[in-house]
Parts: structure tokens; C-alpha cells; sequence
């Protein structure tokens, strides 16, 4: 038995589940190929999304940090503290997307 995504609601359910017990989608008149194939096609999209956000997250870093190390910028000042939480909070998004990423590929495959 494997859990997949309702291709309705998206919620986990039970692959031999006959309908989905979060939204009363009827799966058995789907079709498992077609359950299937939804199912690689969410995990597609998931992951193209993490990429994207994953992309923000380091434009957040690169920022922050080249910000940082500007010559008119003076520790201390907001500006610094601006610069260097938006480096730290870019860092941490991206390493947490990343680990997302592999989860979501680690469990399509
Ligand atoms: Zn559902």
C-alpha cells in the first residue's frame, strides 16, 4: 500500500482507497494510470515551484550579503542589520528549500 495526492484536494490518501476521504473524489472511476500520472505531474509542478522559490532565496542572499560589504555601509546601522538578516533569512530558505527538493525527487522515484 503507498500514499498518494488526491488529484482533486491534493490531500494524502491511500492508493487503494476507492474515494478520497477529504473530498469524496471518486478514484476507482479514475483509474490508477490516470491517478498515477496526475500524481508525477504534481510532483513536476512542486518542484519547479521549489526551484523558483529556491531562486528568491538566493537573489535574498546574494543581495543581503553584497549589500553588507558596500562601502557606504557602516556596521551598525539598519541598513547593515537589513542587509544582514536578509542574507542570513536567504541562506536558511534556500538550504530548507533544497532539502525539500530532495525529498519530493527522493520520493517520486
Ligand atoms: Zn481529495
Amino acid at each position: 500500500m503507498a500514499v498518494i495526492n488526491c488529484p482533486s484536494c491534493k490531500k494524502k490518501i491511500s492508493d487503494k482507497a476507492k474515494t478520497c476521504n477529504h473530498c469524496d473524489l471518486n478514484l476507482s472511476e479514475l483509474g490508477s494510470d490516470k491517478v498515477a500520472s496526475l500524481n508525477r505531474a504534481n510532483t513536476i509542478n512542486k518542484t519547479q515551484r521549489l526551484m523558483n522559490y529556491s531562486f528568491i532565496a538566493m537573489l535574498l542572499f546574494c543581495g543581503g550579503f553584497l549589500f553588507m560589504f558596500r562601502d557606504n555601509i557602516a556596521p551598525g546601522t539598519w541598513q547593515h542589520n537589513l542587509a544582514m538578516v536578509s542574507a542570513i533569512i536567504g541562506f536558511v530558505m534556500y538550504i530548507i528549500i533544497r532539502a525539500m527538493l530532495l525529498f519530493t525527487k527522493r520520493k517520486a522515484s
